[in-house]
């Protein structure tokens, strides 16, 4: 049996049952966490951090680019003593709206320096010729997936929807690796952990015992691990792969405290880094279940048979863009373990692969 992550933030986490949101709180000397409201269900508000250095603040993720989020941002901050102008440095772990958000907006105001991983920089939408590429490469994969017509239509307009809050521009910094951050007083180093999105970043500072694990490892939510247009077909694998490696990162830490991106603060990154394995690998088993009783079948179709918390029909698009990612990303995987196949066709029809 898995000891589950064990709460650390109690009121984030009492915050989170009665749905609000959780009280600026300083984690350590010289380090706060600010929690900033996100306009979209389910996941609600995103947790930016504080880090104090002698210049002033660096922190890790921007919160969503709006008005209120800025607002919530600058509040935050001047309970932690500070103001936006203090912020020297914006270190990113990923490029979804809610983390990446007001990067840009911050930079221009106050010179900030932002830090992104170089393959995640490679997914930010900078060039028109991204957009259109990105729309087209959409296209064939509704076609691969078998996405009815008018969930296409839904699909686009909610993509349209979503893009008014997404203004990119290249980070200053691009991070690989290991690479330590230069940060004054703070002994950062950077871990490349690919599969949420492909350049997906956790940070660790031993001496404080603690990581950053970013929508990487959340306390109890499973992040989405989607296949689009950004992210390769083996995203899954690599999400794998990265668990394992934070996992083996934390073990080396004693009582390394997880500050992730939503939720709440924990303990026993390595616990919950293995409880995700072992959902996966339950998922891809439901899954090749699903293309045994059903040959031929679409990943639009396994995407409904899947067991969701909710019942499919009930899901509005972005879950169903979700429950559809999530299935793309298991039948991928299942397919380069050769379990199963695609078939040949424009649409994939999957089946078991006969041994
Ligand atoms: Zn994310
Ligand atoms: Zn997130």
């Amino acid at each position: 049996m898995h000891v589950a992550a064990e709460v650390l933030g109690h009121k984030q986490k009492q915050a989170w049952l009665d749905k609000v949101l959780p009280p600026v709180e300083q984690v350590q000397p010289g380090l706060w966490s600010i929690p900033v409201e996100i306009p979209i269900k389910p996941l609600r508000y995103v947790l930016v951090y504080v880090l104090e250095t002698p210049k002033g603040v660096a922190i890790i993720d921007a919160g969503w680019n709006d008005e209120k989020s800025y607002q919530t941002l600058s509040e935050g901050l001047a309970t932690a003593g500070y103001a936006v102008s203090d912020i020297h440095d914006v270190l990113v772990t990923h490029v979804h709206p809610d983390h990446f958000g007001l990067a840009k907006r911050l930079r221009e105001e106050t010179g900030a320096r932002i830090a992104l991983h170089s393959a995640e920089a490679k997914t930010l939408m900078i060039e028109p010729h991204q957009e259109v590429q990105w729309q087209m490469e959409s296209e064939v994969r509704a076609v691969q997936h078998g996405i009815p017509l008018e969930d296409q239509e839904q699909m686009k307009r909610e993509v349209g929807e979503f893009r008014k809050f997404v203004d990119h521009s290249a980070p200053d910094v691009l991070l690989e690796d290991g690479d330590a951050l230069a940060l004054p007083d703070w002994d950062l180093k950077g871990i490349w952990t690919p599969g949420h999105t492909p350049g997906h970043m956790c940070f660790v500072e031993p001496e404080r015992r603690i990581m950053f694990t970013g929508d990487h490892v959340l306390p109890r939510i499973t992040p989405n691990i989607s296949v689009h247009s950004n992210n390769p077909p083996d995203s899954l694998a690599r999400y794998l792969d990265s668990l394992t490696k934070v996992g083996r990162v934390a073990d080396t830490i004693e009582d390394c405290m997880g500050l992730p991106g939503h939720e709440y603060r924990y303990a026993g990154i390595r616990a919950r880094a293995d409880e995700l394995i072992e959902h996966h690998e339950e998922r891809l088993e439901e899954l090749r279940a699903i293309v045994a009783d059903q040959p031929g079948v679409t990943t639009w179709e396994i995407s409904q048979r899947l067991s969701w918390s909710r019942d499919w029909s009930t899901f509005r698009f972005p879950e169903r863009r979700s429950a559809l990612g999530e299935a793309i990303a298991h039948a991928e995987l299942l397919a380069q373990r050769g379990v199963l196949t695609p078939g040949s066709e424009p649409t994939a029809h999957w089946r078991l692969v006969e041994r």
